[in-house]
C-alpha cells in the first residue's frame, strides 16, 4: 500500500523540497508554499471548506516567530503540516463497543460495491481474533449472489453464516441474535443490503433493523477512491442512522486520499478502520498519526 495517495504526497514532497532550499523563510515563502498546499488538497479531491479550514490553520502557525526564526524552518513548516494534518482526520477513535452480557450487534451499512461483504468477513476475522466468537449474518436479500458470497467468505475465514434466504431482512436480524445466543457467538456482523444509490427504502429497511436489534456498533464501509462521493454518503447515512464508525475501502488503490483527509472533519464520524486490499487480512485500525506520515512521505 505505498501507492496510497501518491499523487498528493509528490506534490507536497515538492512544495517542501523549495522551502527547504531557501534556508530562512519569509512570510511570502511561507504564503507561496501554503498556496501549492492548497492546490496540492484541492487535486487530491479534498473538501473545499476542509482545504480553507485546514490552510488558514497552518498558516497562522506557521508565520509566528517561532518557525521563521527558527534554524531549520523548513522542517518546523512540515511539522505543522503533519500536525494539522493528524488533527483533520483524528483523534484516533479505533474502539469497539461491545456488551458486557448479551450478544453484541455489528451492523454493517453500505452502498454496493462499497466492499462490504468482503470487510465483513475482514472484520469477523480480525474479531476472532481478538478472541471474540463472531456470527456473520446475511441479510442483503436482494441480491442473490449476495447471500452466497457470504457463505464463501465465512468460509474463507472459518466463521459460521447465519442465513434464512430471502426473508424479511429485521425477522433475519432478530434470529440470528437468537442463534448466536443459543451457539455460543458473542458478536453478530449483520451484511444488510446495499443499492447502487442512496433511496428512501433502503434507508427505511435499515432504520428497522437498528429499531429492532439495537447495535453496538453501526459501521458504514465506503469505497475511498470515490473522493467526495464517499463523504457525501458518509452524511447522508450517519443523518439517519448515526453511524459509530466508518470503514474506508480499497485505500491502497486511492492515490488522491480526498475522502481519507476529509470525511471525519465532514461528517465528525471517526474512521474506525481501513480495507487496504482483497485479502481478508487486509484491514487495519486507522491511526490518523501513521496517515498523516505516509502522506508526507
Ligand atoms: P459489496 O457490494 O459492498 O458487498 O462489495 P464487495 O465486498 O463485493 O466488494 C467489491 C469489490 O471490492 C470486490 O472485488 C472486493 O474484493 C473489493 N474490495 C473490497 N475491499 C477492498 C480493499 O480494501 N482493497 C481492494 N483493493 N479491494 C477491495
Amino acid at each position: 500500500n505505498d501507492l496510497a495517495f501518491e499523487a498528493l504526497t509528490q506534490k507536497l514532497e515538492a512544495v517542501f523540497k523549495r522551502l527547504r532550499g531557501k534556508g530562512k523563510l519569509s512570510e511570502a515563502d511561507v504564503k507561496q508554499a501554503m498556496r501549492e498546499i492548497r492546490l496540492a488538497l484541492l487535486e487530491a479531491d479534498v473538501n473545499y471548506k476542509v482545504v480553507k479550514d485546514f490552510v488558514q490553520k497552518v498558516t497562522e502557525r506557521a508565520v509566528g516567530q517561532e518557525v521563521m526564526e527558527s534554524l531549520t524552518p523548513a522542517q518546523q513548516v512540515i511539522k505543522i503540516v503533519h500536525d494539522e494534518l493528524v488533527r483533520l482526520m483524528g483523534p484516533k477513535d479505533t474502539k469497539l463497543n461491545f456488551s458486557q452480557s448479551k450478544v453484541s450487534v455489528f451492523m454493517m451499512v453500505g452502498l454496493q460495491g462499497s466492499g462490504k461483504t468482503t470487510t465483513c468477513g475482514k472484520l469477523g476475522l480480525y474479531l476472532s481474533k481478538m478472541g471474540k466468537r463472531p456470527l456473520l449474518v446475511a441479510a442483503d436479500i436482494y441480491r442473490p449472489a449476495a447471500i452466497k458470497q457470504l457463505q464463501v467468505v465465512g468460509e474463507k475465514v472459518g466463521l459460521p453464516v447465519f442465513t434464512m434466504g430471502e426473508q424479511d431482512p429485521v425477522a433475519i436480524s432478530k434470529a440470528a441474535l437468537e442463534h448466536a445466543f443459543r451457539h455460543g457467538n458473542d458478536v453478530v456482523i449483520i451484511d444488510t443490503a446495499g443499492r447502487l444509490h442512496i433511496d428512501d427504502e433502503l434507508m427505511e429497511e435499515l432504520e428497522r433493523i437498528k429499531e429492532a436489534v439495537t447495535p453496538n456498533e453501526i459501521l458504514l464501509v465506503v469505497d475511498s477512491m470515490t473522493g467526495q462521493d464517499a463523504v457525501n454518503v458518509a452524511e447522508t447515512f450517519h443523518n439517519r442512522l448515526h453511524l459509530t464508525g466508518l470503514i474506508l475501502t480499497k485505500l491502497d488503490g486511492d492515490t488522491r486520499g480526498g475522502a481519507a483527509l476529509s470525511i471525519k472533519a465532514v461528517t465528525g464520524c471517526p474512521i474506525k478502520f481501513v480495507g487496504v486490499g482483497e485479502k481478508l487480512t487486509d484491514l487495519e485500525p486507522f491511526y490518523p498519526d501513521r496517515m498523516a506520515s505516509r502522506i508526507l512521505g
